[in-house]
């Protein structure tokens, strides 16, 4: 490492890290992007789906239109006995290939003139009288420390608990308190019967992992779909005895399996994403999806540029963060629904009864959905 002190130093290359190494290095200042894989985008995680609202237009327009896997337009819903409970016409953005985006979004950073550091993981932060100074990294097998005015923790989902939200201390991670977290797989097929591209499908029922309840089909193109499991058994399970699933999964090859974390809070974001020196964004402060990500990267970079010019950066100046994200609709962008103890009939009934007007309102949130890029 050439320098041992940056203006902002930014932990993770994913949506949230990238945008934010852009916005404040097109202001001047000297910024940090670190990342722990060797390339950026892998291993993906993700669908690829960005919801629909004016951000992902702009965000669109940028990546290329030619770049996107298909715009989508459906939501189905299926009960647990089988039946196609609804269909919504939404204006539901578009499949995109994740791994392609985050380069993408990477590469536009580092011509903004920000610094990458890949094949870096950061293994502590440096705090000193509840002030975050930089990072310790390990990079080579070598320990180093660098410094900053500003740390921002675009880590992802374990950021909590095991990442900068939880290291820095900003966060007491009480697994009592109900913030757990769960593995969640896609597996990407081919040759899958039933893909009708632009249409998204949640099926619900028991005989999905329990912790997901679901399966997330995601129809991409002609006999190409991507579809959430709890797990790779709950997959194999599903193909051989769901209905639905054991007809369109017939002669279906996989293509690839991607696997992550969920929040059990899904989107379900912290009150307090900020320290003196410290700002977490995107999946480290409890959103989910690449658009509340990407939203709250920015509007950290714009407080981080703020903070310089005042050269403060303590936890009130800081605290405007957490105002703007909370007014946005980025903040209502909640995907978990609490169904507990329900038992399928019951579950049945409520998807039938409840279910639309649940996600209408849940869509409404999203295509609010606006910032400057
Ligand atoms: C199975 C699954 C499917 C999903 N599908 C969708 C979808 O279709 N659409 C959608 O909008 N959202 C989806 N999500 C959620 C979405 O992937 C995240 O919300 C989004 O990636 C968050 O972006 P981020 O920038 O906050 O974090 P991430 O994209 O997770 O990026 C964090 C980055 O930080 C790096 N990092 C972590 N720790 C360190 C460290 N110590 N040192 C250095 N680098 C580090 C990681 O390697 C990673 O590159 C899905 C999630 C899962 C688990």
């Amino acid at each position: 490492m050439e320098r041992e002190r940056f203006d902002v130093i930014i932990v993770g290359a994913g949506p949230s890290g990238s945008l934010s190494a852009r916005r404040i290095a097109e202001k001047g200042l000297n910024v940090l992007l670190i990342e722990e894989h060797k390339t950026i985008g892998l291993p993906v995680h993700c669908a690829g789906w960005i919801s629909g609202c004016p951000f992902t237009e702009k965000l669109i327009n940028e990546f290329g239109r030619e770049n996107i896997i298909t715009p989508v337009d459906r939501w189905r819903v299926w009960t647990p006995s089988g039946e196609l409970a609804f269909e919504i016409k939404f204006n539901g953005g578009y499949f995109v290939d994740r791994v392609n985006f985050d380069q993408f979004l990477a590469k536009k950073a580092i011509q903004a003139g920000s610094h990458l550091s890949i094949r870096t993981k950061v293994i502590d932060v440096i705090k000193e009288n509840d002030k975050i100074n930089g990072v310790i990294i390990n990079k080579g097998g070598k320990q180093y420390k660098i410094y900053s005015d500003l740390l921002l923790g675009c880590d992802g989902t374990r950021s909590i608990p095991m990442g900068i939200a939880k290291k820095s201390g900003i966060l007491k991670y009480d697994k009592k308190k109900g913030r757990e977290f769960f593995p969640g797989i896609q597996v990407e097929l081919l040759n899958m019967k039933e893909v009708e591209p632009g249409v998204i499908e949640i099926f619900f029922g028991t005989i999905f992992d329990k912790n997901l309840g679901n399966a997330f089909v995601s129809h991409l193109e002609k006999g190409h779909g991507m579809i959430g499991f709890g797990t790779f058994q709950d997959y194999l399970n599903v193909k051989k005895n769901h209905p639905i699933f054991k007809k369109r999964l017939e002669n279906a090859q996989e293509f690839g399996i991607r696997a992550g974390l969920y929040g059990i809070l899904l989107g379900e974001s912290l009150k307090t994403g900020v320290m003196t020196g410290l700002m977490l964004c995107g999946d480290a402060v409890g959103y989910h999806g690449i658009v509340p990500a990407a939203i709250s990267g920015l509007m950290a970079a714009d407080t981080a540029v703020y903070a310089a010019n005042a050269s403060d950066f303590s936890q009130e100046t800081l605290k405007n963060y957490d105002r703007m994200r909370r007014r946005h609709p980025i903040s209502k962008m909640k995907f978990g629904i609490s169904i507990p103890d329900l038992s399928e009939d019951q579950l049945d009934l409520f998807i039938k009864n409840e279910g639309e007007a649940i996600n209408k309102a849940l869509f409404k949130d999203f295509e609010k959905s606006d910032y400057e890029l």
